[in-house]
């Protein structure tokens, strides 16, 4: 199994939740980098494990204070040979709608970053539909969106091929139509990730949330899309090294 999606730089034993992983069979981990310092951490851990990569980007968060300089360096840091991805990068108007207009130019930026490197996107949105999709539709790369928790920007991504990626609120009692959406994303587009340390899945949720948990998900995943485990596991594996360009 893989986890699309980690912030080993925010665990304090990331060495060790990289080998419980490997002992519960998930051989690979992309881990992500949301500020540039963030980004230089996620790279001397990808650099650490052979199953790690890295993607690397300016979440929201940061774009009050992105400057010119710091796009440079992300630039650079992208070039290291463990650095797969351009992100997380997107909008969220939910902590940030004070610098809407500063979100739009980063995430902006950092498409353009993923194009001229010919990167795929891994991106973040979060009640900021509308311009997420709105500033997607012109991008001509490969678009893995994370956390996928907004069931209306299912079909605009199915008409733009983007690839779907779900964490583990999808486990959760009340993401009905969260699961009715996974079960509609075509079996070449579906991703899984943990969004460690957050949004640990339900039979551990509460507790902070590491790669080696995300069999869970994928069991929600399966049961949702009425297919077997091992099959969808399987699928998910040859989709992210597809969609992320993985080794
Ligand atoms: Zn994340």
């Amino acid at each position: 199994m893989i986890d699309t999606h980690a912030h080993l730089d925010a665990l304090d034993d990331a060495g060790e939740a990289v080998g419980r992983a490997g002992a519960a069979g998930i051989d690979r981990i992309v881990t992500i980098g949301t500020g540039i310092s963030s980004c230089r951490a996620t790279l001397d851990i990808a650099a650490a494990h052979a199953g790690v990569f890295a993607a690397l980007g300016i979440d929201p968060h940061g774009a009050a204070g992105a400057t010119g300089g710091e796009l440079e360096e992300l630039r650079e840091l992208l070039r290291h040979p463990k650095a797969v991805a351009v992100g997380e990068t997107g909008l969220d108007y939910h902590h940030g709608a004070d610098r809407c207009p500063q979100q739009r130019r980063l995430f902006e930026a950092q498409l353009a970053l993923a194009l001229e490197l010919c990167k795929p996107v891994v991106v973040h949105t979060r009640s900021a539909n509308g311009d997420t999709e709105a500033l997607l539709r012109r991008h001509d790369g490969t678009v893995v969106m994370h956390c996928f928790s907004e069931p209306e920007l299912l079909r605009p991504g199915l008409e733009h091929g983007w690839y779907f990626s779900f964490a583990g609120n999808v486990t959760y009692p009340k993401a009905q139509s969260l699961r009715a959406a996974a079960a509609e994303v075509p079996a070449d587009r579906i991703l899984v990730e943990t969004d460690s340390p957050f949004l640990a899945p339900q039979p551990v949720r509460g507790r902070r949330n590491e790669p080696a948990f995300i069999r869970h998900t994928v069991e929600v995943l399966a049961s949702a899309r009425s297919e077997d485990l091992d099959e969808l596991a399987a699928r998910i594996d040859a989709n992210a090294t597809a969609a992320l360009g993985l080794p």
